[in-house]
């Protein structure tokens, strides 16, 4: 266990220390210690053009591009994401969420601020929530890798007037995944009822404008549920940002 702790410590992107670039393997990643070389944040993480309300490439055959976006989630106002999920990101996803290499929240919240949206949804919003985890998949992890991205991000945004980080807004009250055994319906009623604005919690997201912040979106059905539930604790609008959107078909 303690080797397996030192090792996480050798090999988790620290800022201080100079470190191979994690995708492509150049020494020294960044003269700053940044873990991915620039040519790949170049390669992997160029802002792109996106739908503002499905966060989807604005490709030359995408619908949104007319304003006939299909794909927007239900009750969400406005969604941006830093990058298309998919290599290299998927696995350094996981070794931020499952593997306890917490420090790639820096890392992930710099290209989210990098997104050409985030930075207007940063500054519209008075609440900025991560997406909750239940009490027992926290105490499994032992953190909230969402609340980790929210308060790198408003690190990296300190001048920010208004906006106040707060993981109270929002419980989630049972897992929404794996679903796959259930039906349509199931799965919606599933999703319905996942998300909770506590009673105490109500006061301050009344007539607020809520930043929802997740590591993934995937169709959007769970930030919607999410958004449901502020929504109906009367927030004045809900809008999301997550790092990696998973591509169109
Ligand atoms: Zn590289
Ligand atoms: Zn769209």
């Amino acid at each position: 266990m303690l080797a397996r702790t030192a090792l996480r410590a050798l090999t988790a992107p620290r800022a201080w220390l100079p470190s191979a670039c994690h995708v492509c393997g150049t020494w020294p990643a960044s003269p700053l210690g940044q873990p991915i070389c620039s040519a790949c944040v170049q390669t992997f993480a160029a802002p792109t053009a996106r739908c503002p309300t499905c966060a989807l490439r604005l490709d030359v055959d995408s619908p949104c591009r007319i304003g006939n976006c299909r794909q927007a989630p239900a009750h969400l106002d406005r969604c941006a994401t830093a990058v298309d999920y998919g290599y290299p990101w998927g696995q350094l996803i996981a070794r931020f969420k499952f593997h306890g290499d917490t420090a790639w929240a820096n890392t992930f919240a710099d290209l989210m601020a990098s997104a050409p949206e985030a930075l207007a949804l940063l500054d519209r919003c008075d609440l900025c929530a991560p997406l909750p985890l239940t009490a027992q998949r926290l105490g499994e992890r032992g953190y909230n890798q969402a609340w980790l991205l929210v308060k790198a991000l408003l690190r990296a945004r300190p001048s920010h007037p208004a906006c106040k980080a707060d993981a109270s807004l929002l419980l989630k009250l049972k897992d929404t995944t794996p679903q796959h055994e259930l039906s349509r319906e199931a799965r919606l009623s599933n999703l319905n009822t996942a998300f909770a604005v506590p009673p105490a919690a109500m006061p301050f997201v009344a007539r607020k404008r809520v930043l929802l912040v997740d590591d993934i979106m995937t169709t959007g059905a769970t930030l919607a549920a999410a958004a449901h539930a502020l929504k109906m604790a009367g927030a004045a609008e809900v809008n999301a940002l997550v790092f990696a959107r998973t591509p169109a078909d």
